[in-house]
């Protein structure tokens, strides 16, 4: 695969649930982590999803109005740091902000020392790192899924909004399709999750850290 052709799960152009503001979110295929208890086991392969070159997402990113960044999630998005790194380039320039979800630690992604993984590093202004730990589950830090998980400002552009974010509760969003396909993505319990998942023709985008 081309270094800037990314493997999808799915992705949305505007949502208000995966960070601060109004974003883009985009939720790769393939995660090498396996944590026990994750909720979207069907993002592990790295054969299903769909291909989409960087270029054209961020065509489709910078012609939505309003948006105050972009959310990478997974799936694993360090398994394909090279194409998102690529993607984030132009969305960067434009002026967007980029929070990527990792289920490795920073330590453990700055001890790779490749290429993909630091061009990834460079592009994300807040990294939210850590495998998802069925036993530390928790719903009263923004955007994770288990208390072990990290904010790791590599820059400031977060800073302040995460501390005013962690005054406000997680929040889902629910989108129903005419063709009936119901789309819910955010956060709340796992239990509550679960039974949204289980809806018929659910389909549950979580963020990298449930
Ligand atoms: S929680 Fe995230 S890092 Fe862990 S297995 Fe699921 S998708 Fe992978």
């Amino acid at each position: 695969m081309a270094t800037d052709t990314l493997r999808l799960y799915q992705y949305l152009l505007a949502t208000r649930t995966e960070g601060p503001g109004l974003r883009a979110a985009v939720w790769v295929q393939g995660c090498p982590n396996h944590c026990r208890g994750c909720m979207t086991p069907e993002t592990w392969s790295f054969t299903d999803g769909y291909d989409m070159e960087a270029t054209a997402l961020a065509e489709e990113i910078l012609a939505t109005p309003g948006l105050e960044g972009v959310t990478f999630a997974g799936g694993e998005p360090f398994a394909q740091a090279a194409a998102l790194a690529a993607l984030a380039a132009p969305l960067r320039a434009a002026g967007l902000g980029v929070i990527t979800f990792t289920g490795f630690t920073l330590a453990a992604l700055k001890a790779r020392k490749d290429s993909a993984t630091e061009a990834l590093l460079a592009a994300t202004d807040l990294l939210i790192d850590g495998p998802y730990i069925e036993a530390l589950a928790c719903t009263d830090k923004p955007w994770v899924g288990s208390s072990n998980q990290q904010y790791h400002h590599l820059t400031d552009r977060y800073r302040e909004s995460v501390a005013a974010y962690e005054k406000k509760k997680n929040k889902l969003e629910i989108r129903i399709f005419p063709d009936g396909r119901i789309l819910a993505n955010g956060m709340l319990p796992e239990e509550a999750l679960r039974a949204v998942k289980n809806l018929k023709s659910a389909t549950l985008l979580c963020n990298d850290a449930v």
